[in-house]
């Protein structure tokens, strides 16, 4: 264990749910090195910097070295994977290192991923390889800078031991942040066992770490579903509107804090599809981007379920009705409660005030603009950039964008009425979608360039300006013009994750 105190942890998992998981310790890897430190977030979790980005640092975030104070433990969980129950996945390549309390007072867990085999592993390695942590790293951290809830990067470390996918990859750990590891498949663990005593506490801690105004109520369990399904409409909302699609949402990738987790087979659209699949397990397109309101409606249905039995052995078979019945009008309530989400987010990007708005009619303005690039084959996010520049009377990269000149004048004209409406000036309407509709997103073609050099050759350079680009999304920069453009329609049309 490291000799000096690093992390300040205090790890309320480890002391207050035995039972809910397995102590255990990350496997020895034969030659750490430190291939990314977050020093922004390092710097938010109280911790030393430079004491992590020496030596010491990799021997801890590699695993080597277990940090004073950490309790790691892999933790128990089910889940739905394409519809399929699992009743048990667990923590195969990942252990909670322990918590901390960051400088703004919020509870964070630090967690590795990568780091050996545990007791849930089943077939697997237990491994991680450098591309897809780094993957990880560049996706979470352009999520968070477009003020998405998300699970963050701390660091990578690579290892000196291949490990083995199609072909031979460099190892890697990944050490992640995240408000909590919590997930609808950890409540389904224990209902579908029909372990209630371990449901009880497992929703009560769930309750004092992200609803503490709850505990103790009456009801505050269906109220805990319902505070989660606010929150995951809030979460779907934003990837929608930035154009992310998650690719593998089963339940137990769904967090009960709103945070999107597990960068897997994610990627980010280019042309305007709801059909889009980038993920190569994903062959029925069940999650694919216009499907992952549906999804998460059916995952909170899932979570449903599973605190139903509690709230019937709490509150007796009389009780049971009425808690069904509770249940159901939130999982009914989850479209309206996303649409209203979706639009106020769509509302800025259009660059149009809340006030007294029809939401009927700005709705329709939104969904047929959606329309219209679906029907050009237009790069969503260019083309709401674009939409910026048209907010100042010029519609040349818009024009560039979508083939039918009628149409788009059409639609223009009926956003511009809307528009006057609210009495804006036009440079600063322009100046506030430029706020919200990013210039950089991570395109496809340059995340799998940087994973790559990082991967193959060693070279950093490319990740390193990629992640720059990626945390100032905003910002157009001439210098950085390559990351804004879209990926050739050759590169994209076949493009697959895994
Ligand atoms: P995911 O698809 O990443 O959400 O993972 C689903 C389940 O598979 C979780 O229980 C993971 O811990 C487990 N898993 C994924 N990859 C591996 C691996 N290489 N070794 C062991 N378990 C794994
Ligand atoms: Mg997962
Ligand atoms: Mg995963």
């Amino acid at each position: 264990s490291a000799g000096t105190s690093l992390f300040r942890f205090d790890n309320s998992y480890a002391r207050e749910l035995p039972g809910l998981y397995v102590p255990w310790k990350p496997a020895e890897v034969p030659a750490p090195r430190l291939l990314f430190l977050n020093e922004p977030l390092a710097e938010e979790l109280g911790l030393d910097a430079d004491s992590l980005r020496g030596q010491e640092g990799a021997a801890i975030f590699a695993g080597n070295s277990v940090p004073e104070g950490a309790e790691p433990l892999a933790q128990a969980y089910a889940g739905h994977q394409f519809g399929g129950f699992s009743p048990q996945l667990g923590d195969g390549r990942a252990l909670l290192l322990g918590e901390v309390v960051d400088r703004h007072g919020r509870r964070r867990d630090i967690a590795f991923k990568g780091s050996g085999r545990t007791p849930f592993s089943r077939g697997g390695d237990g491994k991680a390889a450098v591309g897809p942590m780094l993957r990880e790293v560049l996706i979470g951290e352009a999520m968070h800078a477009l003020g998405i809830p998300t699970t963050r990067a701390l660091a990578v470390a690579s290892t000196g031991e291949p490990v083995v996918r199609e072909r031979l990859l460099p190892g890697a750990v990944l050490a992640r942040v995240a408000a909590s590891h919590l997930r609808v498949g950890t409540f389904q663990f224990f209902a579908a066992r029909g372990e209630i005593d371990k449901l009880r506490q497992l929703a009560e801690y769930a309750i004092a770490r992200h609803d503490p105004e709850l505990a103790g109520t009456p009801g505050r369990y269906l109220a805990l579903l319902a505070r989660v399904a606010q929150r995951q409409a809030a979460l779907i909302a934003q990837w929608m509107n930035v154009g992310f699609i998650h690719g593998v949402m089963n339940t137990d990738n769904m967090t009960l804090s709103g945070e999107t987790i597990d960068y897997g087979p994610c990627a980010f659209l280019e042309a305007y599809d709801p059909q889009t699949v980038f993920s190569s397990i994903d062959q029925q397109g069940r999650y694919a981007y216009g499907n992952q309101p549906l999804i998460a409606r059916w995952n909170l249905a899932r979570f449903a379920e599973a605190l139903l039995p509690l709230v019937v052995a709490d509150e007796g078979e009389a009780a049971a009705e009425q808690a069904v019945a509770q249940a159901t009008r939130v999982i009914e309530e989850f479209p309206g409660v996303y649409e209203a989400c979706l639009l106020r987010g769509q509302r800025a990007k259009l660059g149009l005030a809340e006030g007294t708005a029809d939401d009927a009619a700005d709705a329709k303005l939104a969904n047929d603009w959606l329309a219209l690039l679906h029907a050009n084959g237009a790069d969503f996010t260019l083309a709401w950039r674009g939409l910026a520049d048209a907010a100042t009377g010029d519609a040349g990269p818009l024009q560039a964008l979508i083939a039918d000149a009628q149409a788009l004048q059409d639609w223009l004209a009926r956003w511009r009425e809307r528009c006057a409406a609210d009495g804006v000036a036009p440079q600063q309407r322009a100046q506030a979608m430029r706020r919200v509709n990013p210039w950089i997103i991570p395109r496809n073609h340059r995340v799998e360039e940087a994973l790559a050099a990082a991967s193959e050759h060693e070279d950093l350079g490319p990740f390193e300006r990629l992640l720059a680009a990626l945390r100032e999304p905003y910002q157009e920069d001439p210098e950085r013009a390559a990351y804004a453009q879209a990926a050739p329609a050759a590169l994209t049309a076949c493009y697959q994750t895994f």
